[in-house]
């Protein structure tokens, strides 16, 4: 059993299907909206239920004209609820209100078993969900939180010295409670190199006045050079790394002037460069010009990683030595933890901490006569030594003994066991590492 959708944000190449998949094309909607008159100490301000294959695109453009958003809003248009919290999803806000799957008040999951369940935090098969790739089951509806926000964002682009400099700032302005002195709302970072980084501190305010707008001829990971303070609307905020897919938009020639000029609008997303990915890899573009051009052949390096931040410069400082890939983007991240402030079972991070993702997305020329995958493997043997985490959502290399390890692998098929006892959803080592 697969999914049947018209996008998608994984990036490990999968066989192609030869049968079809299930029909989710109407589990995409907004269900409700429900604000709280006036909600006790620790109650939502208000709350949202969304069928499970909802993008956030649509989700947002129905709570940001109420002053709404989720807690978490992850930059991708058309990542979907349910992929955000079984795929472990990542913002600006995640250092003050973790990752997306922790704001979920309940899901209902088409198990692989043919039974609609209603789950709740404290639930085997709620807590085992996130990292589960829809290996347990696929979310059908969730509940989640949301939170009141004002019309605009003030963005300060902090120049930090060096990867000390670095480390010692995310530690003070992440830290958790600090918030609550307003340095920021949200956090995150661009490494153009080890020398050359920029933290954004994000402040949501309802103050008017002009706003930036990088959905034209300017791009906005280069903002982060040329000024120190910026200003957007909250609906550009939640939506500046899409429109050039970071910066990943460059490989297509959509940030050429006169090509910027000409790609129409609409297509500014990154829905639409990761189509055209597809078609390279299908058709093997990239590679034949390389071929042709007698360059070395390149290998993919598309992942996100996390690292807590005493480690981060250690990481930083070999990545740039040994991939050598430029930008990286760096996004605090301190998880919540279960209903009992646990660690999630199958994505064990210690909540309370602070974490630092890295996305790094491009490639690397390795030339004919290296072994399989070389970069994507030294990352993992890195992350690992460094006491971190790998997401999911691209190629993984681990042989399975390790990744039962890291994923928790025996609790998984122990639930497993119990929701798809006759195992019609592909296990999460087949999907992530043998790219069923
Ligand atoms: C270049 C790149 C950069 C990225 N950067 C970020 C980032 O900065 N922040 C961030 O948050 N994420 C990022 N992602 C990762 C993204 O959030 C995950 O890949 C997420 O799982 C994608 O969700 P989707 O809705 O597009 O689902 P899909 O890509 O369609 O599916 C992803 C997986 O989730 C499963 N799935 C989908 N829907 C459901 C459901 N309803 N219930 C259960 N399982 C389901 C599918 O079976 C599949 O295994 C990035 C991905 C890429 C390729």
């Amino acid at each position: 059993m697969r999914l049947a959708k018209r996008t998608s944000n994984l990036f490990r190449p999968r066989g192609r299907p030869d049968h079809p998949g299930l029909d989710v094309s109407g589990l995409t909607g907004v269900i409700a909206l429900d604000t709280a008159a006036q909600p006790g100490p620790g109650e939502p301000v208000a709350t949202a239920d969304v069928q499970g294959m909802c993008t956030y695109e649509s989700l947002v453009a129905e709570t940001l004209p109420l002053g709404l958003i989720p807690l978490v809003v992850p930059q991708l248009r058309t990542i979907t609820l349910g992929g955000a919290i079984t795929g472990l999803g990542i913002e600006s806000t995640s250092f003050r209100n973790g990752f997306p799957h922790e704001s979920v008040l309940e899901m209902e999951i088409l198990t692989g078993a043919g039974e609609i369940v209603t789950v709740r935090p404290g639930d085997e098969l709620f807590d085992a969900f996130p990292n589960s790739y829809g290996s347990l089951g696929y979310a059908t509806r969730l509940r989640i939180e949301l939170e009141r926000v004002p019309a605009y964002v003030q963005l300060r682009h902090l120049r930090v010295g060096d990867l000390d400099e670095l480390t010692r700032t995310l530690t003070s302005v992440a830290a958790p409670g600090t918030h609550d002195e307003k340095q920021a709302d949200a956090i995150d970072g661009v490494a153009f190199s080890p020398d050359e980084i920029y933290l954004t501190l994000a402040t949501w305010t309802d103050e008017p006045g002009p706003v930036s707008d990088y959905t034209g001829q300017e791009i906005y990971y280069r903002s982060l050079q040329e000024r120190g303070t910026d200003r957007l609307t909250m609906h550009d905020y939640l939506w500046r790394w899409d429109t050039d897919w970071f910066w990943c938009s460059r490989a297509f020639g959509a940030q050429h002037p006169v090509a910027r000029r000409l790609w129409p609008k609409r297509w500014r997303r990154s829905d639409v460069y990761h189509r055209l990915v597809g078609l390279d890899r299908r058709f093997g573009l990239l590679d034949r010009l390389d071929e042709r051009a007698g360059r070395p052949a390149r290998e993919r390096v598309i992942q996100d990683v996390e690292v807590p931040v005493e480690r981060l410069s250690e990481f930083l400082a070999w990545f740039d030595d040994v991939v050598g890939m430029r930008p990286v983007w760096l996004c605090p991240v301190v998880a919540r933890g279960t209903s009992t402030g646990g660690r999630w079972p199958l994505y064990p991070m210690e909540p309370g901490r602070i974490w630092v993702n890295m996305g790094f997305w491009g490639t690397v020329q390795v030339g004919p006569e290296a072994p399989n995958a070389p970069m994507n493997r030294a990352i993992e043997a890195k992350v690992l030594e460094l006491g971190g985490h790998k997401s999911l959502y691209s190629e993984a290399f681990f042989d399975e003994e390790t990744f039962d390890r890291l994923y928790n692998g025996p609790h998984l098929a122990a639930v497993k066991e119990r929701y798809d006892p006759d195992n019609r959803l592909t296990s999460l080592y087949d999907k992530a590492v043998r790219r069923r």
